[in-house]
């Protein structure tokens, strides 16, 4: 076979990512449903993202991935990296960052950012880092016990730009919404934003498809994707879901875990994670078997149908 001179053949990389924090619950289904898909005949990747090790639950990993198995997703078992193992791939980023500059320790204790009253509150509800540590440059001594925070430029920068395959344009000026974050904390550990993007670079992972309560956490990973000279992979944020009480379904709102024992109940999420998700499965797949509806879903996804919003509603009830 030949190929145009030039054109790269990509094949395309997706993951899901779960936090052993608890089980796996209807809005966890619906990120790996849609990556999943997403990524069709590609590569999908699970990920255990336990990097927050106080958060993590003993064998709740192992739980996770039994539950994904009886929902009938296929992974292959020797791509599963764990956070928790990946400390000296996050400290060789962190250390790159270190050298050009772009990131500096910082010795603030969190009282002390509590009582600095003039700082605005940014995207998360947290304020927004006030700069006392930023003076730092590369060479001066390192301080015991810092965090490491990273420099997002000025408040007159251009914003942060980038297209949501679901939720469209989207733009985050960081210094005014986010300000310096931190990447690794006074205790050792990485966070979250760096870690999430050192795996998805090292993993060669082409697409990211989750819940839309990590789109504002999104510009600051690509800052940090560029900041490692990284390919910027595509996103898609889909649809939270929430209990009737409006809130997002998690291990603090006791969301339910996602019925394993019982073919005709995982019949029944799954197919109500693809309603969710605006796939519309006829109602007869859901007096079928797993593989039908997964045989169906894979012909007929299409993530243009995907409702366009940041929540979605409150999960459908799942018949046990
Ligand atoms: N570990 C994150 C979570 O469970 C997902 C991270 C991501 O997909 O980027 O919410
Ligand atoms: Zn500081």
């Amino acid at each position: 076979m030949k190929f145009s001179a030039g054109a790269p053949i990509t094949v395309p990389v997706g993951r899901f990512a779960p936090s052993p924090t608890g089980p796996l619950h209807f809005g966890s289904l619906l990120a790996a449903v849609a990556s999943y898909l997403e990524v069709g005949a590609g590569t999908w990747l699970v990920r255990v993202e336990d990097v927050d090790r106080p958060r993590t639950v003993a064998g709740m990993s192992a739980h996770q991935l039994e539950t994904l198995a009886a929902y009938g997703f296929k992974w292959s078992t020797s791509g599963v990296v764990r956070q928790s193992e990946r400390s000296a791939l996050y400290q060789t980023a962190l250390e790159r960052l270190i050298s050009t500059g772009l990131v500096y320790p910082c010795t603030c204790t969190r009282s002390m950012l509590a009582n600095d009253a003039d700082t605005q509150v940014g995207v998360d509800g947290a304020r927004i880092y006030p700069g006392h540590c930023r003076h730092w440059q590369p060479g001066d001594p390192v301080p015991e016990k810092a965090a490491w925070r990273f420099r997002v430029g000025g408040v007159d920068d251009p914003p942060i730009v980038f297209h949501d395959r679901i939720q469209g344009d989207q733009a985050q000026q960081l210094a005014r919404e986010v300000g310096d974050f931190v990447i690794k904390r006074a205790d050792g550990c990485f966070t979250y934003q760096l870690a999430v993007v050192v795996d998805d670079l090292a993993q060669g992972v082409t697409q990211v498809v989750r819940g839309a309560d990590l789109l504002d956490s999104t510009a600051r990973q690509i800052a940090l994707v560029e900041a490692l000279n990284g390919r910027v992979p595509t996103y898609a944020h889909i649809p939270i879901v929430t209990n009737p009480a409006g809130e997002k379904l998690s291990k603090q709102t006791r969301a339910a875990a996602l019925p394993t024992v019982g073919e005709q109940a995982r019949v029944a999420a799954l197919w109500h994670a693809l309603s969710f998700l605006g796939q519309s499965p006829p109602d007869a797949l859901m007096r079928g078997g797993v593989e039908t509806l997964w045989q169906w879903a894979a012909v007929h996804w299409s993530i243009e149908r995907v409702p366009k919003q940041r929540s979605g509603g409150a999960f459908p009830k799942i018949p046990e």
